[in-house]
């Protein structure tokens, strides 16, 4: 559990960043708790830990219709976060609330749980019911991608090896929604066995779910067709059919939610 030789250096600034990512093999750094524990395993082998935790994208900001997240901003400044508690995004820091413990909580930033890919992660599931997008930067620019189209399987996103996130857009719903996060977690491991996000508006519904299959995703019809993995600690089934009950909380707590927003 002792990672292998790498080199530090942190950046000043966004550019220094970029430039410093620009050397194969380098990998930005944030608060480290999903980095640090696979850099332990060996499964990543950095030659360079690009420190990024000083940038300033941290925070959360409501503006034009839309509210925008850093991606060094914490779990525990999300749940702090005065519009993350109002009934339309309440599902952002329901969920923050329930991740990690009070460490990962202080430490663990949400762009680098959207990049990590952890296919149990929580919160991609809130940002795909949410439809969320993130801006990214690299030496070639600037482009927005959906985290829908950024999750593609486990551990695996399309952003390119010198792209870092730079912004995560939540459009805010419209006057009268609500959303909501429900999870059954695994005892040891505090990870979800079945997580749902879901979101509530006068045009329509979304609901995402999480733990149950390679990547979140955002359930386009019944559970029945999803293709759905099981491993040792729950079969496929016992996941579909926790993935409904979740799927079920959330959506009727999204749904309480917007009655008291209209
Ligand atoms: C004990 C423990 C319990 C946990 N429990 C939960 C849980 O219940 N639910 C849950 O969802 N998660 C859980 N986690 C995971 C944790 O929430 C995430 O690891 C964390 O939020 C990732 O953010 P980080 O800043 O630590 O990322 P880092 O570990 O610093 O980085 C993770 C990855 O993201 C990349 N990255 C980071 N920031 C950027 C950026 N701005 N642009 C591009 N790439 C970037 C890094 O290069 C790296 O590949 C747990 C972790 C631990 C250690």
């Amino acid at each position: 559990m002792i990672p292998a030789e790498t080199r530090y250096a942190r950046a000043s600034d966004l550019d220094h960043a970029l430039e410093l990512l620009a050397e194969p093999d380098s990998k930005a750094i944030a608060g480290g708790q999903s980095l640090i524990p696979v850099m332990k395993l060996r499964i990543a082998r950095p030659s360079l830990v690009v420190d990024i935790s000083r940038l300033d994208l941290r925070g959360v900001e409501e503006r034009d219709g839309e509210v925008h997240v850093g991606p060094l901003t914490t779990w525990n400044e999300l749940i702090g976060a005065e519009v993350l508690q109002r009934p339309p995004l309440a599902a952002v820091a329901e969920c923050a609330r329930g991740i990690g413990d009070l460490q990962v909580r202080n430490l663990g930033t949400i762009g680098g749980s959207v990049v990590h890919a952890d296919p149990a992660s929580d919160m991609p599931a809130v940002l795909l019911a949410l439809g969320a997008r993130l801006r990214l930067r690299s030496p070639e620019g600037e482009r927005a991608l959906a985290v829908s189209d950024a999750l593609v399987g486990p551990f695996t996103t399309t952003l390119e090896p010198d792209e870092l996130v730079t912004d995560i857009a939540i459009p805010m719903p419209p006057h009268g929604s609500g959303s909501a996060y429900a999870s059954v977690e695994h005892p040891a491991s505090g990870f979800a066995l079945a997580g749902a996000a879901a979101l509530a508006t006068p045009d329509g519904e979304s609901v995402a779910v999480t733990g149950v299959g390679l990547t979140p995703f955002v359930l386009s019809g019944d559970l029945s067709d999803a293709e759905i993995f099981g491993d040792r600690f729950a079969p496929a089934e016992y996941r579909r059919a926790l993935a409904r009950v979740v799927a079920d909380r959330a959506l009727s707590a999204a749904r309480e939610r917007a009655k008291v927003n209209r």
